[in-house]
């Protein structure tokens, strides 16, 4: 492949404007709910969430200046559980995307079987441009605005882009003070010294490789012969592509937001993951593939495609070119609407973001578990447990596409259909 001039790899191509989020998480749900036959009252309560709130947080910031930043956490359902979901902090977030993230996290949990319910937040900022001062002043703003709405057994946050283990500690920290006693329940995704699991960090990425086994088991690849391309290099592309590398897939791109790298021979991952933390967390100048576009990689001739960055990355002309026999979505939306029917046409099988990426939300799960019995399991014990939730989930996924002759996307929203319809019905709506 020709060295490419320096990509800009965060423009994907689109010839018009995709749907909303939202309005990408109703389309698939509408289509899905008419093959399934979702009663009208199941659906019109599932197509809202429950509770929306928005937030002004006042932070100084390093420069002895105030900055107001907008916050958000939006409650999906609760008709499993107590709400679940991730913290994201970046600069696009809005109400549109903090609405289609806590939907997918409520059809997540319900493939993978969870006793939980959906919800997801996340603040407007910059967090790459501010400092942990700042950043722990904002995330314990944050906290204390949301005091009421979090709890163990009411809403419980987690990582998402842009947040880590280190804000969770803050979350904990500032609401087991607000409620006067220390409640490790109240978040996932801690340090293991404040309650963490053990595996959590790798859950997601774990996911996206038994996901991608199972799916090259039914498609009869053979995996040692097979290669990968992985897009982000973050928490979930990292672990993706070094847990597919040690099942011998052979993954010979892997790309973050400074560029994407390709080598035919396969990527030296643990020179990658040296590189990233020599170069302030990023891929830049990584000297181990040659350099080439973001479309370039989606659209590469491998196995597997695992997209681990960002949302809306498929678009239908990108769909067009994939060679891909396989996509798992560790990102969560990385294919827009249009680019499924034309993905399934030419007969790629797409194991969607609500499985795919399932494994971190599963093994939260477990962390509050662990939380909730006081008693903390090995890591051999986490996987084990997370590899059966996964492999369980995966074929009833499979087995719903089948029944209702459609794509692994709809079948995992039938499958969650079915769980949460029970749900509702058995609670009941007066
Ligand atoms: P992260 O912040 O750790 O990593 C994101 C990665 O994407 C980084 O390497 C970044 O450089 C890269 N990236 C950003 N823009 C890019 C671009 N234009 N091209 C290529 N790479 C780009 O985030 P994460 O936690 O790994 O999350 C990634 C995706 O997975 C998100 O959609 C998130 O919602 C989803 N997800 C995460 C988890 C989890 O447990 N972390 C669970 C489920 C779903």
């Amino acid at each position: 492949m020709a060295i490419s001039k320096k990509p800009k790899v965060s423009t994907p191509v689109h010839k018009h404007k995709p749907l909303s989020m939202y309005e990408a998480v109703l389309a698939r749900f509408n289509q899905a709910a008419d093959i399934y036959k979702l009663p009208e009252d199941v659906a019109a309560t599932l197509r809202v969430p429950q509770k929306q709130v928005k937030v002004s947080l006042p932070v100084m910031m390093d420069n002895g200046k105030v900055k107001v930043f907008e916050g958000y956490r939006i409650i999906h359902s609760t008709y499993l559980g107590p709400s679940k979901g991730g913290i994201r902090f970046a600069l696009d977030v809005n109400d549109d995307e903090v609405k289609a993230l806590a939907a997918w996290m409520t059809y997540k949990c319900a493939v993978a079987g969870l006793p939980l319910g959906g919800a997801k937040g996340g603040i407007t900022c910059d967090p790459r441009k501010m400092s942990p001062g700042e950043l722990e002043r904002l995330t314990r703003e944050y906290t204390l605005a949301m005091c009421e709405v979090f709890g163990p057994d009411r809403d419980i946050p987690a990582p998402d882009m842009g947040t880590g283990k280190r804000e969770m500690a803050w979350i904990v920290d500032e609401y087991s003070k607000i409620h006067r006693h220390y409640q490790p329940g109240v978040v996932t995704g801690k340090p293991i010294t404040l309650g963490g699991s053990r595996g959590r960090e790798a859950a997601t990425g774990r996911g996206v490789m038994i996901h991608t086994l199972e799916a090259m088991k039914k498609m009869g690849i053979d995996r040692k012969k097979s290669t990968a391309a992985v897009q982000g290099f973050g928490n979930v592309g990292s672990y993706a592509a070094t847990l597919l590398r040690s099942k011998n897939i052979n993954v010979v791109a892997i790309s973050d937001y400074t560029g994407a790298y390709y080598n035919e021979r396969g990527i030296d991952l643990d020179k990658a993951l040296q590189h990233q933390k020599k170069h302030g967390n990023t891929l830049e100048d990584f000297p181990g593939g040659e350099l080439i576009t973001n479309e370039e990689l989606l659209t590469l001739d491998v196995d597997v495609l695992v997209p681990a960055a960002l949302q809306n990355q498929i678009s239908a002309d990108i769909a067009k070119n994939v060679k891909a026999k396989l996509i798992v979505e560790g990102a969560n939306g990385p294919t827009e609407v249009e680019a499924d029917e034309i993905l399934h046409n030419k007969g790629v099988i797409v194991v969607p973001d609500i499985l795919a990426n399932s494994g971190g939300v599963t093994v939260s799960y477990f962390e509050w578990v662990q939380n909730k019995q006081g008693y903390y399991w090995k890591e051999e014990e986490v996987n084990n447990k997370h590899d059966v939730y996964m492999q369980q989930a995966f074929e009833q996924v499979w087995y719903n596409s089948k029944q209702h002759k459609t794509n692994l996307r709809l079948g995992a929203y039938i499958t969650a259909f079915k769980r949460l319809e029970k749900a509702i019905r058995y609670r009941g709506i007066y």
